[in-house]
């Protein structure tokens, strides 16, 4: 088979705004954890906490995740339960440049099944709550822009439009 390397998609690009498909247990197999190794590859590469297929241009409801305690692999995460209230700024590799605090649930718990299709469930808080939650958005088509009011909307507006359009903010912004 031959290696494509896989590239951070950046908004503007469709997918990011598409719900990703879910994973049939008959999808779970080699080819599907080569692309989990693949997009952990990415996800260090880039320096991220996480990564949603979506964003490597993969239309498939998996997810990478290493929030500083070990790297977890995600077949159709979804988040069971949540408590608490935090807001915190938040960066998306498919949105260089840009950070906006975003209000998530202090913890969750989220249940998947792994690589090999055993079903998991994390109980999880701080760092790893927060970028479960964010990932999980990514599956639904949901950015962390979309948490915006409307004033900081407004405010980023400009920026947003320009990295739709280019895929990457002028060096000279503020
Ligand atoms: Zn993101």
């Amino acid at each position: 088979m031959k290696e494509t390397e896989l590239k951070i998609k950046v908004i503007g690009e469709h997918i990011l705004r598409e719900k990703a498909a879910l994973v049939k247990k008959s999808e779970i197999n080699d080819e599907m954890r080569l692309t989990l190794s693949r997009m952990a590859q990415l996800m260090y590469k880039t320096k991220g906490v996480g990564l949603a297929a979506q964003q490597a241009g993969i239309d498939k409801s998996i997810t990478v995740i290493d929030a500083g305690t070990g790297i977890y692999k995600l077949i159709n995460p979804k988040i069971v339960s949540r408590s608490g209230s935090e807001s915190m700024e938040e960066g998306c590799l498919s949105i260089p440049g840009i950070f906006v605090k975003v209000k998530r649930a202090g913890s969750v718990v989220v249940e998947a099944l792994d690589e090999y299709g055993q079903p998991l469930e994390i109980k999880a808080r701080g760092l790893l709550a927060r970028a479960l939650q964010h990932e999980i958005d990514h599956l639904n088509g949901k950015l962390i822009i979309d948490h915006l009011d409307l004033f900081n909307r407004m405010r980023l507006k400009g920026k947003i439009k320009e990295l739709a359009k280019y895929g990457k903010l002028p060096e000279s912004e503020d």
